[in-house]
């Protein structure tokens, strides 16, 4: 079972050098690689782009492509490591625009992959072979060859537990270095699961979470004013002129706002996804089509998007863990619409309309409680059980009668949902009329 666990990096100013370095080298070999296919594919040859096949390009070219004005080869300053991600990250980008130009990728199309350019892309490398990763006996800190002990902001041997450490990718965002460190363990003996039913749960954009039962766990107000001041920044940037120094400072301020933001929201799901997982033992969440999805421009629902991946894979590994069951419903049921009494889908419902009022039986609930019922009763539609990536349609639902919102009363886990000091959490019920 491969588990992901990202730490902050402290590193010095001289490995700071060192890492844009290694970053650069990443960056160089997969401009090389590229401009070696496109010329390939120009001559009307058959480049070969496999990760082999580039690897062994890369090896038997690199004295004569990685060197200085004086003709001496530079690329020994750099691990090989880093040559060799920047290869695998070509022959990914390769993979994918050749599948989806046969049409063998979901998804939006992928185009030919274009040179990266050093100020539009995130500083990235990874490590996967060689003796990178962990220090015995050295809690705070990871072995980056070539670069050394780079001390980090956390006990990172202590969130690895013993397992295994297989790769290691080091990036720069918004200013900081991070490690994410991809640690496989054995899948864990599975327990039972745990005694508190079924939920549904719907994630907000004004709220965190909303559930099936009524729990409502709110955005903590903290989050809220970074937001407003994330606003503000984007709209000082958008007033700056392109290419001037001061919308690059605008810029870097954005990007630090956003980084904040989400760390915030990763620490919060992390606490929310594990007090689920330890407490329903079947969960249902909404399915997000990341590749397919229409690209959003709206700031609010970019975050909450991020947010909703994050929610999943969480969920994935600690459900696994706990023994609970993850039920993943289509994205394209109309959980939003539908009543969740009656089953009637209605034609339109506004992103303002936070009450959802059914004509036809009567019912009016909160929005997002009437989408976490029926996310609820979606997953636990038959086919869907133990179906990992299973869906459901309006159709499926034969559960639904035996579901009567009214009832749903906000029972368990009242005081269970601890989410900082001022992660709030409030209790919704439906009413009919
Ligand atoms: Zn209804």
């Amino acid at each position: 079972m491969l588990e992901a666990v990202m730490v902050a990096l402290d590193p010095t100013p001289a490995q700071e050098r060192l890492l844009l370095s290694h970053a650069g080298a990443a960056r160089f070999a997969y401009n090389a690689g590229l401009a070696h296919v496109r010329a390939a594919i120009e001559a009307k040859e058959k480049p070969e782009w496999s990760l082999y096949g580039l690897r062994r390009w890369w090896n038997a070219n690199k004295d004569t492509l990685a060197v200085n004005a004086d003709g001496t080869p530079w690329w020994r300053e750099n691990s090989k490591e880093a040559y060799s991600s920047g290869l695998e990250s070509l022959a990914n980008a390769l993979s994918n625009w050749s599948k989806s130009r046969k049409g063998e990728r979901k998804g939006r199309r992928v185009g030919f992959p274009t040179f990266k350019a050093k100020d539009r892309q995130r500083p990235r490398f990874a490590y996967t072979t060689g003796s990178f990763g962990l220090i015995e006996g050295d809690l705070k800190a990871l072995r980056l060859p070539r670069i050394g002990r780079v001390h980090c902001m956390e006990n990172v041997t202590g969130r690895v537990r013993g397992a295994k450490v297989v790769r290691m990718t080091v990036s720069r965002r918004a200013g900081r270095w991070y490690a994410s460190l991809t640690v496989e363990r054995d899948a864990p003996t599975v327990k039972q699961a745990p005694k508190a039913g079924a939920v549904g749960i719907d994630l907000g954009v004004k709220t965190l979470a909303t559930l099936s039962d009524g729990t409502v766990i709110e955005n903590p107000r903290c989050l809220a004013a970074s937001e407003r001041r994330l606003k503000r920044a984007h709209k000082a940037l958008s007033r700056k002129t392109r290419g001037s120094k001061r919308r690059l400072k605008a810029r870097n301020k954005v990007a630090r706002i956003h980084a904040r933001i989400a760390s915030r929201r990763r620490d919060l799901l992390d606490k929310l996804t594990t007090w689920l997982a330890g407490t329903y033992s079947d969960i249902s969440i909404e399915d997000l089509n990341v590749a397919g999805m229409v690209r959003n421009h709206r700031l609010a629902k970019a975050v909450n998007d991020a947010s909703f991946a994050e929610l999943r894979r969480q969920l994935e590994y600690k459900t696994a863990r706990t023994g609970a069951r993850l039920h993943v419903v289509d994205r394209w049921y109309p959980s939003s619409k539908m009543c969740s009494r009656c089953g009637r889908v209605k034609a339109k419902l506004s992103v303002t309309e936070r009450t959802y009022r059914c004509e036809h039986c009567g019912v009016t609930m909160d929005r997002d409680l009437n989408a976490a019922i029926n996310i609820k009763v979606a997953g636990s539609a038959p086919e869907t059980l133990n179906a990992h990536r299973g869906t459901a349609r309006r159709n499926d639902l034969s559960g639904r009668a035996t579901l009567d919102p009214v009832k749903c009363e906000p029972s368990r886990g009242d005081n269970r949902v601890r989410l900082g000091a001022d992660g709030r959490k409030t209790v919704l019920q439906a009413t009919t009329n």
